[in-house]
């Protein structure tokens, strides 16, 4: 008699493993084209700027000569373009930092924390900011730098997109087991279709490009990639009577 032979397992195990390793194929390979993605982005963002201030150092080279009155504008240009470049550049480095970061979570007065940067905030901008935090201490869990950087960069979008006239309001508040920080303005709004992808690197509504409104799209990404360091949430909604409500909710420092 022929001796009992084990029932071979592999089939089933090489299946196993071969979905599985397709599954991680898969989502490296959408890694390496978001990456891609990004590469060809910033290359492009930057090649226009590049690409101005050669032009003009060309035509003072041409002309500059005899006709010294090309000067100021085409050096207003490479200012303006170089400058422009350097955001860019600043921008990628926090990403690519961002990306990067591992942090661990502190107990922080969020209430504290926005308090001083709105007054640090203020003094640079003639259009007002309005302040609303508890009266009591606001515990949120958080990094205070990263932290610093989301209300900053909101700041500066509020200001960009919203009339000068027209006050920018911050708040923050707490619930049981949530911290909230709202910046709202007077602007525009952002049209609902298009909230959750202002959050994705290089996009711009395309109402603030005709705008002319500088920008470079990328504002948005970093603060969204801070947000989750910090293992919070952000959401676009309505302001009253109309511009952009961004909320930034943290965990709550007592429960956790
Ligand atoms: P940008 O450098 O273009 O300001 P962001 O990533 O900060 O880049 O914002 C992405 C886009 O979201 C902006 O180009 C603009 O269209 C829109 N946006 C951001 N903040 C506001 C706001 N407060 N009001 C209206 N639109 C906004």
């Amino acid at each position: 008699t022929q001796p009992e032979l084990p029932q071979p397992q592999e089939p089933v195990e090489v299946a196993q493993l071969a979905r599985d390793f397709n599954q991680l194929l898969t989502a490296q390979n959408g890694r390496l084209e978001r990456e891609r993605q990004f590469i060809s982005d910033a290359s492009h963002e930057l090649r226009t700027p590049i690409a101005t201030i050669r032009g003009n150092i060309k035509l003072i080279e041409r002309r500059g000569d005899k006709h010294p009155e090309v000067i100021p504008e085409s050096i207003g240009f490479i200012d303006q373009e170089s400058l422009r470049m350097q955001h860019l550049i600043e921008n990628l480095l926090h990403l690519s930092r961002a990306d990067r970061a591992t942090i661990t979570l502190q107990p922080l007065d969020l209430a504290e924390l926005i308090t001083s940067v709105v007054n640090h905030y203020q003094p640079l901008i003639s259009q007002p900011i309005t302040l609303a935090v508890p009266d009591h201490p606001a515990l949120a869990l958080g990094n205070v730098d990263m932290l610093h950087q989301v209300l900053t960069a909101l700041l500066d979008n509020a200001h960009k997109y919203s009339p000068a006239d027209q006050p920018i309001q911050v708040t923050v508040t707490q619930r049981p087991g949530l911290v909230s920080l709202t910046v709202g303005d007077n602007g525009p709004g952002i049209p609902k279709a298009e909230r959750a992808h202002v959050f994705e690197r290089f996009y711009r509504v395309d109402a603030s490009r005709s705008t002319k409104i500088e920008g470079n799209g990328l504002g948005l990404a970093i603060v969204s990639q801070l947000v989750k360091l910090n293992e919070g949430h952000i959401t676009i909604t309505d302001n009253q009577p109309h511009g952009a409500l961004f909320t930034v909710t943290l965990k709550d420092a007592k429960e956790n």
